[in-house]
């Protein structure tokens, strides 16, 4: 496996000067909230993955849901004319699950990038459904992660995901992030911070001309950009301008949705509620690919009150409503519900947050400790707590290979060490991955 693994599989991230080992370890089996790889070496997952796998590795009901549907029904089409039973009954669940945050309607995908290009096509549509045909562009900010498809990539607020694949979709502007460690306005205040981004959301709003914006898109709190927490006024000040402006919110919940800050979602942290929500990761806990775009009863409208042909979606995947993907979303979702995940992920992100900040007094090389609001927790790297100059990546390597020696699987993001373990995990587990960082650091 090792041989071909390193010959045949094609790895992205597989450059060289790539951060983690080459060729990737072998994972083999989990459990709990372990993982062990081919070597047999077990460590505590403190990355769920990929920020999904929420109810961690075990949960039976979900296994057996995916058995039972594969039995029943293991594919159909859901794209043109037909759908499928555990689809609708998501759909229903999802409205009651987010019925709070504004959300009416379901549009499945099979993942989180594909939620993100449902979210932007329909928003472009949606105007033009209106008769607002001047409405195609995009806002979203810096830092922000949105998926690797060419809208989302565009989007994206990080130059390493986008440079390459250029050019790509024209009209999308990129907002300074509410970043309080390092932003354009030197802004160390996080409220004082979220009103110059405002005013330099509002301006740039002025100068593209507002008839000219489709939607605005920004995760809750920003994950793979480094677990950016904004202030608690920050969202509702966007939501106050789209609205001002007519501009569509679409909250891109695919890493904070389902449990992982806290609460089902993270939009609910902040009391508001976006015109539409994509969501993947989580939905499923990785146990089987699916996303979803919600949108309000208000947006879902425009579409059905529209002129017949322009409110026609051409849009869909093969995928779209997996049958089996919504039988393990479904069986998800209520295990998460029964086991009140999200409960469980407060107190053990204000575990792994207070672990971080305790690190940062003994570690020179910790410049900013991030997280607070459930399980997502972040480490900024530098070389000099002064200049802030970003640690080098082999120094983000070896505490890494550390720490992964040392029981614990973390992730690297620039030059963050990046953390979101399963949300049932244990307070003993907590301080395994902060022992092994420990040691990796030291
Ligand atoms: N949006 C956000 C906020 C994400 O974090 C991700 C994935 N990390 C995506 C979209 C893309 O999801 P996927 O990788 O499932 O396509």
């Amino acid at each position: 496996l090792n041989a071909h693994n390193a010959r045949h599989m094609w790895h992205p991230m597989g450059h060289p000067g790539a951060l983690q080992e080459k060729p990737p370890r072998v994972i083999k089996s989990a459990d709990g909230s372990t993982i062990t790889d081919l070597n047999g070496h077990s460590v505590v997952d403190g990355v769920g993955g990929l920020w999904c796998v929420n109810v961690g590795y075990s949960c039976q009901p979900i296994k057996d849901a995916i058995a039972a549907q594969v039995q029943e029904l293991p594919y159909y089409s859901a794209f043109a004319g037909t759908t499928n039973a555990p689809a609708i009954e998501l759909s229903y669940e999802l409205r009651e699950m987010f019925a709070s945050d504004g959300m009416g309607r379901a549009f499945f995908t099979s993942g989180g990038s594909d939620a993100v290009e449902t979210a932007l096509r329909l928003a472009r549509q949606y105007h033009k459904v209106r008769g607002d045909h001047g409405r195609t562009k995009f806002l979203s900010l810096k830092k922000g992660y949105h998926g690797t498809h060419f809208g989302g990539a565009s989007v994206n607020g990080n130059n390493r995901f986008r440079i390459n694949y250029e050019p790509l979709l024209p009209g999308c502007f990129h907002l300074p992030s509410p970043y309080p460690y390092r932003n354009p306005f030197g802004e160390t205040d996080p409220a004082r911070l979220a009103q110059l981004c405002a005013a330099a959301m509002v301006d740039e709003i002025e100068f593209q001309g507002a008839d000219t914006i489709a939607a605005f898109i920004m995760e809750p709190i920003q994950g793979a950009g480094g677990v950016i927490v904004p202030h608690e006024s920050f969202m509702g000040l966007m939501r106050e301008i789209c609205s001002r402006y007519g501009i569509l919110m679409i909250a891109d919940e695919v890493i904070t949705g389902f449990g992982r800050t806290g609460d089902w979602s993270g939009s609910r942290h902040w009391g508001v509620q976006p015109d539409m929500m994509t969501m993947a990761k989580g939905i499923t806990s990785g146990y089987f690919p699916f996303g979803a775009c919600m949108v309000s009863d208000a947006v879902a409208e425009v579409f059905e009150q529209g002129d017949a042909t322009d409110a026609s979606i051409f849009h869909g995947y093969t995928y779209s409503a997996h049958p089996v993907g919504a039988a393990a979303a479904l069986a998800c979702i209520r295990e998460s519900q029964r086991m009140a995940i999200n409960e469980n992920a407060a107190p053990r992100g204000t575990q792994l947050f207070e672990g971080l900040k305790a690190l940062k007094d003994k570690h020179e090389m910790i410049g900013d400790v991030r997280g607070g609001h459930g399980l997502m927790a972040a480490v900024e790297l530098v070389s000099d707590r002064d200049t802030k100059a970003p640690a080098a990546p082999e120094t983000l390597t070896a505490v890494f290979n550390t720490a992964y020696e040392a029981g614990a699987m973390v992730r690297i993001g620039g030059n963050n060490l990046l953390m979101s373990p399963p949300l049932v995990i244990t307070e003993q587990e907590i301080t395994i991955i902060l022992s092994a960082l420990d040691e990796g650091l030291s």
